[in-house]
């Protein structure tokens, strides 16, 4: 039989109490898909996290923390979240790693918005409040957040396309910010009606997908979310 697809999940920061975590429901949903995940550490050695791009079959990139905003040339909005130097610099040094081993990606949410920086694009820094002008949906929705609250449109010619078989789906959505400019390295997948981008496709990859909405909070009851990690999974199986 063949060996189970190890899945490098990036660590989350609790910087208040010094410690690094993950959602285990991010881990639930590559062990659900077939793979095997392994919560990655805090490395600043560029040839440690080179090896760890060889060694891994495939990476996901979580959620978390805003994006510093100097990382693409803005000054820091009142409207930010908590931000992790520490963290962007080891998901910009791992990504740069794995865009040369060509190996399988699936980011989220902030996991999506940090790879458009890295590949130089920028973010909206705050869709929520006063800058939120266009914004007609509700993207931090105060549901529970395995009930999805907002439609997203999903170009046909696309890896996002392949995996769903459905050009509309419904998404859940907790997030303060968005894609400003779109990296050239990326191609918009799916928007919301509002027209935020909402999806992405890595370029460079041959398996490499970002989505803006939380699928770990949403496999349990939605397919469409399990075959995410399922794809994921199946994509560092070869
Ligand atoms: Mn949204």
């Amino acid at each position: 039989m063949k060996n189970k697809a190890i899945i490098g999940v990036l660590p989350q920061l609790n910087s208040k109490e010094k410690k690094i975590w993950v959602s285990p429901a991010y881990m639930n949903g590559i062990i659900e898909a077939g793979g095997l995940p392994v919560l990655l550490p805090f490395l600043k050695d560029k040839k440690d996290i080179k090896t760890l791009a060889k060694q891994f079959d495939g990476f996901l990139f979580t959620g978390g923390q805003d994006v510093n905003p100097s990382l693409y040339g803005q000054p820091l909005c009142n409207c930010s979240n908590e931000i992790s130097p520490k963290r962007d610099q080891l998901e910009e040094d791992l990504f740069n790693a794995i865009l040369k081993e060509n190996k399988p990606v699936l980011g989220i949410c902030r996991g999506m918005q940090l790879i458009n920086v890295v590949l130089g694009g920028t973010l909206k820094q705050d869709i929520l409040g006063v800058k939120k002008i266009g914004m007609t949906l509700q993207h931090d929705q105060k549901t529970p957040f395995n009930i999805p609250v907002h439609d997203i449109n999903i170009l046909k010619e696309s890896l996002l396309y392949q995996i769903l078989g459905q050009d509309k789906i419904l998404v859940n959505s907790m997030h303060h910010q968005g894609i400003g400019k779109l990296a050239e390295g990326l191609l918009s997948v799916a928007t919301s009606v509002d027209d935020l981008v909402e999806a992405v496709q890595i370029k460079d990859l041959d398996f490499g997908l970002a989505v803006q909405w939380h699928p770990e909070l949403l496999w349990r009851l939605d397919t469409n979310a399990h075959k995410l990690f399922t794809a994921l999974v199946k994509a560092a199986e070869k």
